[in-house]
């Protein structure tokens, strides 16, 4: 993990890193508060010790911004105070500090607060992920993957690059809840997060956008990569066989694709996905259709869609 130690004196900085070397962590310094902001914006680390007085920006300001950013906000802070007064200890507690640590410190007590301090950013980090995964298949889940549109869109239109987009719906997957129950279908759920998860680039990133519904985003594809990564999952989902009681689950999927050019918004790029799925449906499913405009003209309501 990589810790940012802030403070304007050479000396601190100097055997702060020394005895954080010692504990096998990355560590980056900064001589004084303007420096310190700009390695945190541009290095994200997972710790910072902060010195409260330092001439060109002070430590509570320092924080005070990082705070403040969206993007930095959860970086946890350790205050490096010469000041034993309680006022500056509550006050850098209170602006969202997790500890302090007073100048000159014990560099075994240094070592076991930053460990301490690692521990919890782990935890918040994994809890962080946990909350962006569906915990049955894995996959990330509907809101996880809409933010990760938002910044593949904005970074697709800055670039003016291309970005595809997949729809998977298993084909009549009530029918398997029915037959087999509920354990079956989550199995038959799970089967098909491994199918997108075999076939999908580093790249890609694949969801479970709710109940029988996965989706796919692609950054640097156009609809046909999509169309042939869709083939490939078509092909496999037909392949799979789920052993069920004294029986074996067979499914298909339905795919619809859909890229960003010539749109304008993304919900645009959904709603084309969409509409090529229910195409695929109704043509019969267990097959890939690109969106075209034709489709745009046949388009219905979701519900009849299984
Ligand atoms: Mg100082």
């Amino acid at each position: 993990m990589k810790v940012l130690i802030v403070d304007d004196s050479p000396v601190t900085l100097a055997l702060a890193q020394a005895r954080l070397r010692d504990e096998n962590l990355d560590v980056l310094c900064a001589q004084g508060g303007v420096e310190g902001l700009e390695k945190t914006r541009k290095e994200h680390p997972d710790l910072i010790l902060l010195d409260l007085k330092m001439p060109d920006l002070s430590g509570y300001e320092v924080c005070e911004r990082i705070k403040s950013d969206p993007e930095l906000g959860s970086i946890p802070i350790i205050f490096l105070t010469a000041s034993d007064s309680v006022e500056d200890k509550v006050k850098g507690l209170d602006m969202g500090a997790v500890d302090y640590v007073a100048k000159p410190f014990d560099p075994v007590e240094l070592s076991a607060r930053v460990r301490a301090a690692l521990r919890v950013k782990r935890l918040q980090d994994l809890l962080n992920l946990r909350a962006q995964l569906d915990p049955l298949t894995e996959l990330w889940n509907r809101q996880a993957m809409e933010t990760r549109l938002r910044q593949e869109w904005a970074r697709t239109s800055r670039h003016e690059e291309v970005l595809a987009f997949l729809m998977m719906d298993v084909d009549h997957f009530k029918k398997v809840n029915d037959t087999y129950g509920h354990p079956a279908g989550d199995r038959v759920l799970c089967a098909m997060a491994h199918v997108l998860t075999v076939q999908c680039r580093e790249s890609d990133l694949a969801c479970r956008y709710g109940g029988e519904e996965f989706a796919v985003i692609l950054p640097g594809a156009d609809s046909h990569e999509a169309a042939h990564l869709a083939e490939r999952c078509r092909e496999d989902v037909e392949q799979l066989a789920l052993p069920a009681q004294d029986r074996v689950i067979r499914v298909t999927a339905s795919f619809g694709v859909a890229d960003s050019k010539d749109l304008v918004s993304r919900d645009d790029l959904l709603h084309h996905a969409d509409a090529a799925l229910y195409r695929a449906k109704r043509e019969g499913r267990n097959r890939v259709i690109v969106w075209e405009p034709y489709i745009a003209d046949t388009t219905v309501p979701r519900e009849v869609t299984s």
